[in-house]
């Protein structure tokens, strides 16, 4: 997977995690089988997105681990300098 594929794939699971969690909340005293439903979804997300990040998020040029806390705005690899 390029990593632009994978930054697209964890933003957006990322995003579908936190509103499964929040519907699950929703739902929580009315509906227990609902929450139960979205807590799953939701954790099964996040999961995803570690997973994701784990395996994809490198440098296409050096492969080295790109940091966590600039998915969203990272244009230049820090460790070799290559443009993203
Ligand atoms: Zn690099």
């Amino acid at each position: 997977m390029h990593h632009n594929t994978a930054k697209k794939v964890m933003l957006g699971c990322g995003a579908a995690s936190v509103i499964c969690c929040l519907l699950g909340l929703l739902f929580e005293t009315q509906e227990p089988v609902l929450f139960y439903i979205f807590a799953t979804l939701g954790i099964a997300l996040a999961v995803g997105v570690f997973v994701i990040h784990l395996l994809y998020w490198r440098c296409p040029c050096c492969g080295k681990h790109l940091p966590t806390r600039t998915v969203g705005k990272l244009e230049y690899c820090p460790y070799c300098g290559s443009f993203l």
